[in-house]
């Protein structure tokens, strides 16, 4: 595959704007998401953080240098007084399986990990299955006993919208993905009160897509009933009685992409995110953006940007990333090259990044606090382990930790990249690595040397 299929507009990052400053965690609140058409000043150069354990020396251990850098030295789990300062966060697709079989060397990683208490996530892109079914079928998989305390994945950040001022609890929601039904449940599990699918409006309205649906046995399977009839013009029914989605996200990777994007740009056209509605503001000059999306539509949440992704076929997929392209394209096409307003979360966005680190370091505190570390100290470093440059490796390279925690970027060859599709010579400015491994396994060995760990070897 040549390097600009890999690299080039999958690699091209959106300008974002942070809406809130804080990401916190599922138990708390607040709006962490970013709108994807408004401009984020390009991440400045991330400033190392070299040499900080000045503050553990003269306790146990010392210092050593390894790779160039002052490196703490820790004991085993024998001497319980010294907490690692130091985590992991792995990707899942690609760099601890492709698709449903572990990739070797991962497995023993994350067991290694474990037995010496050393803390890490699972920070992935993936999604559509609830956390718990997930974390589950991860444990199987890799034979390594994961909990839902140290893994997110694409959309769980969604799970904040519920809460706060701007709480879209009692709202009603359209939510979409590879099953919508699932993505439903999850949904409702989040908190969301009325969740409304693709199929729902399809079964209550067939006119709305007038094609053999192909999704048809699913839909009549999971339509529920509609919560309002959709508005129809000449039929005296008033506006506010009608169906209005305040919102629309993706939780995964859609199937049937005709109908999806019939429905979302049906509501980024509509009046106030009435169903049926088309805004009078729509492509009016004297107006922001001609008009266009300045009628109160319901914003659009995507939860992971990946174009491709790393799966068993010898060359990548397309992701979620690809349904966005297309949404964007038929947008620009209807709009005269107006850009989609969209917000956008998952790798390489700094949201999720921070909200991850937040996870991270609550998991540490539980880790360490049961190896009898009541006072665990600051985490320091980060290893974020990853096989895509533009989502893993861009976003840890991009973050700025409000900890100053250092995010230290890892590529692995197990996956979407390789030298042979893209090259080394691609991976230049943001999508740079640290370092580039074999492997999962080669990554913690990395590490751990890095670090100075003289405790049991991987
Ligand atoms: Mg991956």
């Amino acid at each position: 595959m040549a390097t600009s299929r890999i690299l080039g507009s999958a690699f091209a990052r959106p300008n974002l704007n942070a809406l809130t400053s804080s990401l916190p965690l599922p138990s708390q609140i607040s709006r962490h998401i970013c709108s994807a058409a408004s401009g984020l000043p390009r991440a400045t150069q991330k400033h190392t953080r070299t040499a900080q354990f000045s503050s553990l020396i003269g306790k146990t251990g010392g210092l050593s240098r390894s790779n160039g850098r002052e490196a703490r030295t820790y004991n085993t789990k024998s001497t319980p007084s010294e907490a690692p300062p130091f985590a992991f966060a792995f990707d899942i697709d690609g760099v601890l399986l492709h698709v449903a079989t572990p990739i070797p060397g991962a497995p023993e990683a994350l067991k290694f990990l474990n037995d010496n208490d050393i803390p890490f996530i699972l920070l992935t892109n993936g999604g559509g299955k609830h956390e718990t079914e997930r974390v589950k079928d991860l444990s199987q998989k890799l034979g390594v006993e994961l909990t839902t305390d140290n893994f997110v994945q694409s959309h769980t950040p969604f799970r904040q919208l519920v809460e706060g001022p701007d709480s879209l609890r009692e709202k009603t929601i359209l939510v979409t993905g590879a099953n919508a039904e699932k993505c439903r449940l999850i949904a409702e599990d989040y908190g969301f009160r009325n969740v409304v699918t693709p199929a729902d409006i399809l079964k209550a309205h067939p006119e709305v897509f007038p094609f053999d649906p192909l999704l048809d046995t699913v839909y009549t399977a999971t339509a529920r009933p509609l919560p309002r009839p959709i508005f129809t013009p000449g039929s005296g029914m008033r506006l506010s009685d009608a169906l209005k989605i305040d919102a629309m996200f993706v939780f995964n990777d859609p199937r049937d992409w005709a109908y999806d994007i019939q429905l979302i740009v049906d509501l980024l056209l509509s009046q106030e995110g009435y169903v049926g509605t088309y805004s009078p503001k729509n492509g009016d000059a004297a107006l922001p953006s001609c008009g266009w999306q300045q009628d109160g539509q319901p914003p659009l949440y995507f939860s992971n940007a990946d174009l491709l992704w790393s799966t068993g076929f010898h060359l990548p997929r397309f992701g979620q990333g690809a349904f966005q392209a297309a949404v964007v394209g038929v947008w620009r096409r209807l709009t005269n090259g107006h850009e989609l307003q969209r917000r956008v979360i998952g790798k390489p966005y700094s949201e999720t990044y921070q909200f991850a680190e937040r996870v991270l370091t609550t998991h540490r505190h539980e880790v360490l606090r049961r190896r009898g570390h009541h006072e665990p100290g600051t985490l320091k470093s980060v290893y974020m382990v990853g096989d895509n440059p533009e989502s893993d490796i861009a976003g840890a390279n991009d973050f700025q930790s409000e900890a100053g925690t250092e995010w230290c970027s890892i590529l692995v060859r197990t996956g979407v990249w390789s030298p042979e599709h893209a090259g080394e010579k691609a991976l230049q400015g943001r999508f740079k690595p640290k370092v580039i491994v074999d492997d999962a396994r080669e990554a913690v060995r990395w590490a751990l040397k890095r670090e100075g760990w003289t405790g049991p070897a991987l």
